[in-house]
Formats: structure tokens, sequence, C-alpha cells
């Protein structure tokens, strides 16, 4: 994948990310602080996202579904910087540009999440 097509991806995922942080800001009043906090370039570059979500007051903060949310979006920008966005994590095939359009978050191609998912009816549908 190109620099410039990572570049692109990076910019989106940085939206979703403070799109996510400025709807629960709204839910919640304010009370996000720690995630405002975690959201240290730093952190993601040295790709220390353990260091990034060890905050109990994060955990407390954010719902299960805001934290998956996040932490998918996190990881995403962790692969950019890796070089390794945009491979699916099952098989090693390129994901399709549309399909990472769409679900930037996403670690597999089409045929790995489908099988992915009947594999594991309960795991959280991809982002
Ligand atoms: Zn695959």
């Amino acid at each position: 994948m190109s620099d410039i097509i990572s570049d692109t991806f990076a910019l989106q995922l940085q939206q979703m990310r403070s799109d996510l942080l400025a709807q629960i800001r709204a839910q919640r009043g304010g009370r996000i602080s720690r995630a405002e906090a975690a959201e240290d370039p730093h952190a993601l570059q040295s790709g220390d996202l353990n260091q990034a979500y060890s905050e109990r007051d994060l955990e407390q903060a954010l719902s299960e579904r805001e934290t998956a949310e996040l932490r998918a979006i996190d990881e995403a920008l962790a692969r950019i910087a890796a070089g390794t966005f945009g491979v699916c994590v099952d098989c090693g095939a390129d994901i399709p540009t549309a399909r990472l359009h769409a679900a930037p978050t996403t670690l597999r191609c089409i045929g790995c999440q489908t099988r992915y998912e009947r594999e594991h009816p309960s795991a959280t549908p991809s982002l």
C-alpha cells in the first residue's frame, strides 16, 4: 500500500476517533479526560497501546463497546505505522481498498471474516 493511501486511511481513522470521543463527551458531559490523555500520538507511535489503555479511569468512563471501538481504531492506526495495514491477519492477502474505506478497522478479507464469524458466532462483528 502506498504512503499516500495509508495517509488517507490514517486521516479517516483519526476523524473516526475524534468523532467517537466527541460523541462520548457529549453523552458523559466531559468525563473522559483520561481518554483524551490517551490520545497522545507518541503512545500510538511507540505501539504502546496497553500503556495507553491501562488507566482504570478510562475503563470506567467508557462502555465496553466504546472501548472496543476506540481500541480497534488505535490498532488500525498502529498497523498503518507498522506498515501492516490492509493485510488480512488470517491469510495475508491484501484487503481490497473499497472494503477498507467502508470499514478501516477491519482485520480480515471478506472470505476470512465470513469464516471467522461462522467459527466465532459470539464475536464482535467487524466495526
Ligand atoms: Zn483473508
